[in-house]
């Protein structure tokens, strides 16, 4: 039963804009009668008989409302979307995949801090050789000998420094290593990895691609049909597969992806203009601000920039009163949904320091969020 789904990233040859693609990606084709959207298909088994090449049989090993969101995605990504029930399932399935027993692998050494604990804790029977690199780097030659897979995070979070993915890519192929990015941070429609020389790009989904704060998802995007078709197999074995209904929340979401960055996008860009100056407020960062040192590189590899920033207030103490002070800021973990949020990621046992906050805008009005950040912080500043 699937709906021939609609193509929404050409038209006439030329590319259709962001909105559009978000709006029209992996929906049905019209068809008088049926629905205008298609809806989560449930089925645990589906009608066997005269058994159709490619049909699906049973739902662990296919689903049509998981097509169409994969449709969607990957039309943005540029590539195949497999997706996966979180954005930690996409890593570890990618990593599973691709590695072998005694594998070289590099990893961001200030990336998200689980995929280095899934890779010295859940993956320690692979006996990878493992290195771990800072986002800037150096890149020496050396990490790259005998490495089967390079997996970059850029912007890097929580610090949000950026690297070079076509150059990195460049000298990954040159060693024979495939070369991932961890794109959560841009989402699609911020920055494409595979069209700038990566192999992989992964995502968790949970963040501003979905960006309701109430479903987690996660998928991997590749330009090689086999290596596709090896992580859907290891999707229907291991069992980890994405529910129809949230596949269809994400979906639905993505539709105002586009709109919702770009206010997440503008309340940054006013944030990072109140903050500047502020005498309660160091080390402001914010991909988008031109003033930023990784600014220039971003603007070559990215197509736009999201709503996450990050600062340092004194200590811990003064950002849990910053907090408290605020009428419109929460403190919650994740980014990139429509509530404004800080996360005070030394509590998560990131390498920063105790008032260092990651600032995920909402899509609150510019006006509001700045006036409360700046009463609360003023508070801040007179304790
Ligand atoms: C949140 C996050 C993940 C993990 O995603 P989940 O959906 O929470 O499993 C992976 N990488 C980055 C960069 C993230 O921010």
């Amino acid at each position: 039963m699937d709906f021939p789904t609609f193509s929404a990233s050409t038209f006439d040859g030329a590319e259709f804009g962001d909105g559009t693609r978000c709006v029209h990606g992996g929906h049905p084709e019209p068809a008088t009668g049926m629905p205008l959207l298609g809806g989560p298909v449930f089925a645990a088994p589906y009608h066997l008989g005269g058994q159709e090449q490619g049909a699906d049989f049973y739902g662990r090993a296919g689903n049509p409302t998981w097509r169409a969101l994969e449709t969607a995605v990957g039309e943005l990504d540029g590539g195949q979307c497999v997706l996966l029930p979180s954005g930690m399932a996409a890593v570890h399935t990618l990593l599973r995949t691709v590695l072998r027993s005694g594998d070289g692998l590099v990893i961001p050494s200030d990336g998200y801090y689980a995929t280095r604990d899934l890779v010295h804790d859940q993956l320690a029977d692979l006996a990878l050789d493992v290195r771990e690199v800072p986002t800037p780097g150096p890149w020496s030659d050396e990490l790259f000998d005998g490495v089967r897979l390079v997996l970059l995070e850029t912007p890097s979070n929580p610090g949000l420094d950026v690297c070079d993915i076509a150059e990195l890519a460049r000298r990954a192929h040159a060693a024979g290593a495939l070369l991932a990015v961890d794109n959560t941070t841009a989402t699609p429609l911020g920055q494409r990895p595979l069209e700038l020389g990566a192999d992989i790009a992964l995502a968790s989904d949970t963040k501003a691609l979905s960006g309701h704060s109430d479903v987690l998802m996660g998928h991997v995007s590749v330009r090689d049909e086999q290596l596709a078709e090896r992580l859907r197999r290891a999707r229907t074995l291991s069992g980890a597969i994405p529910g129809p209904f949230e596949t269809w929340l994400v979906h639905r979401s993505m539709g105002t992806l586009d709109l919702r960055l770009r206010r997440q996008a503008e309340n940054a860009a006013a944030l990072v203009d109140a903050l500047r100056d502020h005498p309660a407020v160091t080390g402001l960062r914010w991909t988008g601000d031109p003033h930023d040192r990784d600014h220039e590189l971003a603007s070559r590899q990215m197509r736009r920039f999201g709503g996450v920033l990050h600062f340092e207030l004194a200590d811990a103490a003064a950002v849990e009163d910053f907090v408290r002070r605020s009428e419109l800021v929460v403190a919650a973990t994740s980014f990139g949904g429509l509530h404004s949020t800080v996360d005070r990621r030394a509590q998560f046992g990131d390498p920063v320091s105790g008032g260092f906050v990651r600032f995920s805008c909402g899509c609150e009005d510019p006006a509001d969020l700045v006036a409360d950040v700046l009463r609360a912080l003023d508070t801040v500043t007179s304790v």
